[in-house]
């Protein structure tokens, strides 16, 4: 009885690290995954860039660029000042451009990438869009609708993208701390 139960516990343990160690699937799950990073980092750092120029021009720096086939489509970043308008946020220039570029307002099969989380206002825009994939940098613990303040996929809406966040997070919040503190050196 003992032997066939030390038996039975060998032979799951070997399964069990059959399961786990496959040199080959997981070669390839990393490769993929490495790849699929090295690409949000790509099109982050164009968001990252937008982000910049809208600090050279006194704005709140964030910045978003939205992909369609690998190829950026549009671009966008706050323009809330220089417009003197409430909407003027990163993602809506950007989504509104991606429309226009694309000839049509459901944005399916693009991805939006943005160095700071989305606002309520972008959220519901997003959805609107029926973007498929949202990329974002740092979180927003005041206004994030992506899981910070609320989660709008958390909500039954008709269109929940795929969300993934902290892409060159740092970056982007020490890109938003930097404008803050000079903000606050010129008052
Ligand atoms: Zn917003």
């Amino acid at each position: 009885m003992f032997r066939t139960a030390s038996l039975l516990f060998r032979l799951w343990k070997a399964s069990k690290i059959a399961n786990t160690v496959n040199p080959l699937t997981d070669k390839r799950r990393t490769h993929k995954g490495n790849m699929e990073n090295k690409n949000h980092e790509h099109y982050m750092n164009i968001a990252l860039g937008l982000a910049r120029r809208a600090a050279a021009e006194g704005e709140v720096p964030v910045g978003a660029v939205i992909v369609h086939d690998g190829e950026v489509v549009a671009t966008g970043y706050n323009r809330r000042e220089q417009g003197a308008d409430a909407t003027a946020h990163a993602e809506i220039i950007a989504i509104r451009s991606a429309c226009a570029a694309l000839g049509r307002w459901r944005l399916e099969e693009c991805d939006l990438y943005v160095t700071l989380e989305p606002c309520p206002m972008c959220a519901g825009a997003i959805v609107n869009a029926r973007l498929e994939k949202v990329i974002f940098g740092a979180h927003d613990p005041k206004s994030g609708a992506m899981g910070s303040v609320v989660d709008l996929n958390a909500l039954p809406l008709n269109h929940k993208p795929q969300v993934t966040a902290g892409v060159l997070g740092e970056e982007s919040a020490e890109l938003l701390r930097e404008f803050f503190a000079k903000l606050r050196k010129k008052i």
